[in-house]
């Protein structure tokens, strides 16, 4: 049995979400492994309950369950909150420093049958399967903000970077791990032609190249990586790098893919798991039954995987995912001509039922 706390937040994340449980009843049915879930209130919407974006009693159940599922926070209604009331920075970023989940990995999948959905063109993204593992729980998000009004007029601002030694080989220890099961290719990914922080990062990571000798390891320049991964992103393996890095590489390499609403994230390091979409609350399609369950359905999976170790579940649900799109089924984002448009339960109804019947 495994306890799962449920936070489908705001805009889209509760729509996502219920079709992302519909289809862990189903692997829960196929497989007879129980999954206990239980809802918790978080983001926006637990803000204006509560007063609080992420509520004593939420980080509580989240602190003591095996998994943690979340949909997505924030919205134009609690943009202009003091920064430590607003959903992602009051609730997403303390709740990822609370479960100490410092490494963030985010697969970039091509499903065949979705290779012409990317901005792309099919040959360079056909058969495209990378990982990109982000630092999720240190660097520029984290560190001393100031902001001071001059006297000479205007405003001045401080953001600072800092990373450990142990920070960094923390996270390049579970890159490592994973290429080691993949395609043994490691890309490190820095700046450090100009920034002190990203030397010590191709320090630490070289140092540690020598215990992963199985590993083919490279470094690459953020600039250089951002112009490789539209240019030829096959090259890749799995990359890893530091926070802002990672999330600004992770949401283009997800472009990749044809939809953010395809793609899952787990976020790992700590006693529980924290499974997510990289997507937004969408606003702007939010409550229409249009958003695409599959990220959130495939960061399931990657519970299963990571969280449970049920590989062959993880796989099942992957492999329905697969056959469903094979089959033509769209929702609006990754829609082409001749294919078939569901809404958001449709689809997740359609994947749970091949789960069932695998
Ligand atoms: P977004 O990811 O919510 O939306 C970007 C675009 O992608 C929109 O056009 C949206 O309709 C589309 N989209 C996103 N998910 C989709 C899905 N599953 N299916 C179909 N289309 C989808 O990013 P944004 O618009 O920059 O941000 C909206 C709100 O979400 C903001 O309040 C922002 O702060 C918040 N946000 C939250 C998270 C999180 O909870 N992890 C991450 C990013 C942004």
């Amino acid at each position: 049995m495994f306890k799962i706390t449920v936070l489908p937040g705001d805009g889209i994340g509760p729509e996502v979400t219920a079709g992302a449980l519909r289809v862990l009843r189903a692997v829960q049915k196929r497989t007879g492994v129980e999954f206990v879930t239980r809802e918790a209130l978080f983001g926006g919407g637990a803000y204006d309950q509560t007063g609080t974006p992420l509520p004593e009693e939420t980080l509580r159940q989240c602190l003591d369950s095996d998994a943690v599922l979340l949909g997505a926070v924030g919205g134009p209604k609690w943009d202009n909150l003091p920064v430590h009331l607003r959903p992602e920075a009051g609730a997403l970023l303390p709740l990822r420093k609370k479960l100490e989940v410092y490494a963030n990995i985010r697969p970039s999948v091509v499903f065949s049958s979705l290779a012409d959905a990317s901005t792309l063109k099919r040959e360079v993204v056909e058969g495209l399967d990378i990982v990109v593992v982000r630092e999720l729980t240190g660097g520029l998000y984290f560190g001393a903000k100031r902001r001071e009004e001059l006297s000479e007029g205007g405003v001045r601002v401080v953001e600072t970077l800092e990373y450990t030694t142990g920070e960094i080989e923390r996270v390049a220890r579970v890159a490592f791990e994973l290429a080691r099961k993949r395609r043994k290719k490691l890309t490190s990914v820095d700046k450090a032609n100009v920034l002190e922080s990203s030397r010590l990062w191709r320090e630490v990571v070289s140092g540690l190249a020598g215990a992963y000798p199985d590993v083919e390891l490279n470094h690459m320049l953020v600039d250089n990586c951002a112009m490789q991964l539209v240019r030829n992103p096959r090259q890749f393996d799995v990359l890893v790098t530091e926070n802002m890095f990672g999330d600004i590489l992770s949401d283009q390499a997800s472009q990749l893919t044809g939809s953010i609403g395809m793609l899952p994230s787990a976020s790992l390091g700590g006693k529980v798991g924290l499974y997510e979409p990289i997507h937004g609350s969408a606003p702007d399609i939010a409550g229409q039954n249009m958003a695409n369950p599959i990220a959130t359905i495939l960061s399931v999976a990657m519970m299963l995987r990571y969280s449970f170790s049920l590989d062959d579940a993880a796989g099942l649900v992957e492999q329905a995912v697969n056959t469903v799109l094979e089959e033509g089924y769209r929702t609006a984002d990754i829609m082409q001509p001749g294919m078939r448009p569901v809404g958001t339960m449709e689809m997740a109804e359609l994947v749970a039922e091949k789960v069932e019947k695998s």
